[in-house]
């Protein structure tokens, strides 16, 4: 029971105490709509990587800006590249405890929206019903001409089969990097031949939300609709460092919306949660589940 540092001015400084698994069951039983968010640190046990570490410090390379990739050739390169070295990790991931857990939450009615940052679809492996992919999908392709829709997979073959000197490239662990990207050599950055839309040869994306660019406003706005709605957040791997998740936050936090958090390091909400719980997502959620009445 050890008070946070508040690390944000002119917001409503709660109480913030820190808790145990225990605690975070008596929270969602006072307020069994939860509103939850969660982000990389529930896909680490899964095998992905996450952005920032304990205290908030980018791990690697800063990722791909927007504007970037869809005005250089070389940033697109470079993407690709980079991208067909970690898809294939990304694609074989199985869900953990953590999202597991959240399937149990979201049947038996204690969770009415579940946003993730997370561009895995380990969620929706995992069998949870209602997911929104706040920053897209990372198993589809978008072509940014005609708007159509492209497995990731048929992409990856594509690229397997028209760069035949990356196609044997085997990534190691330590090279992965969020996003299903991986450092692979600048030699077959150069040389690679990026895809095309098969129906109209524009430029293609990935269907994901880039550094630099923004989430569509309507789904942000069905979201706070139904963040007004739900009795309470909870907060789960993240440090929200980005403004597209932490608006959940300041928006409940005007609202008087209660927010509980599990993450094992700093968050920028920490100052506005009236319980934080610290370690491991999927032990902790182990744990509630556990201690959940039959
Ligand atoms: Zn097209």
């Amino acid at each position: 029971m050890s008070p946070l540092r508040p690390i944000l001015s002119g917001q409503n400084i709660v109480d913030t105490r820190l808790g145990s698994a225990y605690d975070l069951l008596e929270f969602i039983e006072k307020h069994p709509e939860l509103f939850v968010i969660t982000g990389a640190g529930i896909s680490s046990n899964s095998g992905i990587q996450t952005y920032r570490d304990e205290i908030g410090n980018w791990k690697s390379n800063n990722p791909i800006q927007h504007s970037e990739f869809l005005n250089k050739e070389a940033a697109r390169k470079r993407y690709w590249a980079r991208s067909f070295g970690g898809w294939p990790n990304v694609a074989s991931a199985k869900p953990n405890d953590a999202h597991k857990a959240l399937v149990k939450l979201e049947s038996r009615g204690y969770v009415s929206t579940l946003v993730t940052q997370n561009v895995d679809r380990l969620h929706q492996k995992a069998g949870h019903k209602k997911v929104t992919d706040l920053h897209g999908r990372l198993d589809q392709v978008v072509c940014m001409d005609c708007g159509s829709i492209t497995s990731r997979d048929q992409i990856q073959a594509w690229l397997r089969d028209h760069n035949p000197h990356i196609s044997g490239i085997e990534v190691e662990k330590s090279a992965l990097r969020p996003d299903g990207d991986a450092d692979v050599g600048d030699k077959l950055i150069h040389e690679i031949k990026v895809p095309q839309c098969p129906s109209c040869s524009g430029l293609l994306k990935p269907n994901v939300v880039f550094y630099g660019s923004t989430v569509n406003k309507e789904v942000v706005n069905y979201l706070l609709d139904r963040l007004r709605k739900a009795k309470a957040l909870l907060v789960i791997g993240t440090s929200l460092m980005v403004y597209s998740s932490f608006r959940f936050c300041k928006y409940a936090n005007e609202n008087q919306i209660p927010m509980a958090c599990v993450n094992q390091g700093l968050t920028r909400g920490d100052s506005l949660f009236s319980l934080k719980v610290g370690g491991d997502c999927s032990e902790v959620l182990n744990q509630l589940i556990g201690y959940l009445p039959e």
